[in-house]
């Protein structure tokens, strides 16, 4: 029977590029991947296109970093977003940092950055063994002895190793393979898990026109997160609304702290500047002089379908003390006040959020405390790691998450060694 050194669970972003790093380092590397294919969700990142990095600074990336920045700090600095750009350069795939300083491949093919990082985990020597699922994971004395796999069939069989790394990923996605058996070999072990919850995801909304809403894009627009009337942060760009609630960049970015006000029971609602570009006292100036261009009699609806998007008419209306129907020329200040204030800050009450199955990430995961965070090695088992998504890490959409990934395998990967130059 083949012998092995070192076992990885999952065929991953952060289990290639671990898998890669200790087989130079001379290790004799599995990786069991549980799908017919490995990196079935690099494949599927950036709509396609593979967003695989970020440019920006060491500050403001970890900025960008939502749960435990400190931790991942030395996994950044071992294994960069300028090594990243390098590493896959170097395999000769192009690449091109686009508007945010978002990088992607220059061929737009997410499958270059998949089959670029296959190939160089398997030219350093790692077998990478598909449709072969990770059942267990255990340890003797305190230390790494052997995982238990599956084939396809069903059929187990136990692996003597000294190693294991846990690249399993989150519960994002599960179609791609992450299905959330990291925590479960993680717990077997010992280790906590910190409650997950869905990022970067759609968000559900309450207002009674929504299903009128489906399709529309908002571009240019800002808004802010409000929970118990409180603003906690805002954001700038676009967003869409679907017959079940709301998308787009801004509300993915929104949606952690969301999830997370939804969870604790709080009153969770969406602001949206309709022009954000006009002060309110433009936004009034703006009103009168359309107002004076319409017929006298003309309604209100009329008046604001010459700021707003037309499915938008109505539940602007609905928001405002004032019919829709009122002629335009009995308008009081008062009434041009409150328009004012809901085209600058138009509520959208958040009733829910969206499943795992439409998340980008997972928030929460194996708890960081019992790990050192250089060189990724449990504190309660020798011999065990853990890197990329399956780690209570993640972070904004931008290419940070696979960075995450790729970093915090490729240090997992030096198994507490110091050298390896992939
Ligand atoms: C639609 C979508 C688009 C995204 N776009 C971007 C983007 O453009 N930029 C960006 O930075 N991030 C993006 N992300 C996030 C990013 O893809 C993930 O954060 C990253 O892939 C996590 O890598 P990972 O290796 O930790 O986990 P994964 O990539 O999820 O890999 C885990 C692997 O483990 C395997 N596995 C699970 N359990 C077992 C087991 N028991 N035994 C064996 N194998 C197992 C799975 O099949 C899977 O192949 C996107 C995510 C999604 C869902």
């Amino acid at each position: 029977m083949e012998q092995y050194d070192v076992i990885i669970a999952g065929a991953g972003a952060a289990g290639l590029m671990a898998a890669g790093v200790a087989a130079r380092a001379g290790h004799r590397v599995l990786v069991a991947e549980k799908m017919e294919k490995p990196a079935r969700k690099v494949r599927i990142t950036g709509k396609g296109r593979c967003n695989l990095t970020n440019m920006r600074s060491e500050a403001d990336f970890l900025a960008k970093v939502r749960a435990n920045a400190a931790f991942f700090t030395p996994a950044f600095r071992d294994f960069d977003n300028r090594a990243a750009v390098a590493f896959f350069e170097r395999l000769g795939v192009p690449l091109t940092t686009e508007r945010g300083e978002r990088v992607f491949p220059t061929s737009g093919r997410a499958w270059d950055i998949a089959d670029a990082l296959v190939a160089w985990a398997r030219e350093g020597g790692a077998e990478i063994a598909c449709h072969t699922t990770v059942r267990s994971i255990d340890a003797r004395d305190g230390r790494i002895a052997s995982a238990s796999v599956a084939d396809a069939a069903g059929n187990e069989r136990t692996i003597p190793v000294q190693y294991a790394i846990i690249t399993t990923g989150g519960l994002s996605y599960p179609a791609t393979g992450s299905t959330g058996d990291g925590y479960l070999l993680a717990h077997s072990l010992g280790h906590a898990i910190v409650p997950v919850r869905p990022s970067l995801v759609p968000l559900e909304c309450d207002l009674p026109d929504i299903e009128a809403l489906d399709g529309l894009q908002l571009r240019n627009v800002s808004a802010r997160l409000v929970i118990d009337g409180k603003t906690r942060c805002e954001e700038f760009g676009e967003m869409d609304f679907s017959s079940r609630g709301l998308g787009g960049a801004i509300i993915l970015r929104l949606s952690r702290q969301a999830v997370d006000g939804l969870i604790e029971g709080r009153d969770v609602r969406i602001a949206v500047d309709l022009k954000p570009a006009l002060s309110p006292e433009q936004v009034s100036d703006r009103l009168a002089r359309e107002a004076e261009a319409l017929d006298r009699r003309a309604q209100l609806s009329d008046l604001l379908r010459k700021l707003l998007p037309r499915p938008l008419i109505k539940p602007v209306c609905r928001a405002l003390p004032i019919s829709a129907k009122l002629p335009v020329g009995r308008l009081t200040p008062r009434d041009t006040d409150s328009l004012v204030r809901t085209i600058k800050s138009f509520g959208l009450p958040v009733a829910d959020y969206r499943p795992f199955e439409e998340a980008i990430v997972t928030a929460g995961g194996v708890d960081v405390h019992d790990i050192d965070p250089d060189p990724l090695q449990s504190r309660l088992v020798r011999g065990l790691y853990f890197a990329g998504e399956v780690l209570d890490l993640d972070a904004d959409t931008g290419g940070f998450n696979l960075q995450i990934a790729f970093s915090t395998g490729h240090l997992a990967g030096r198994l507490g060694r110091i050298p390896s130059n992939p």
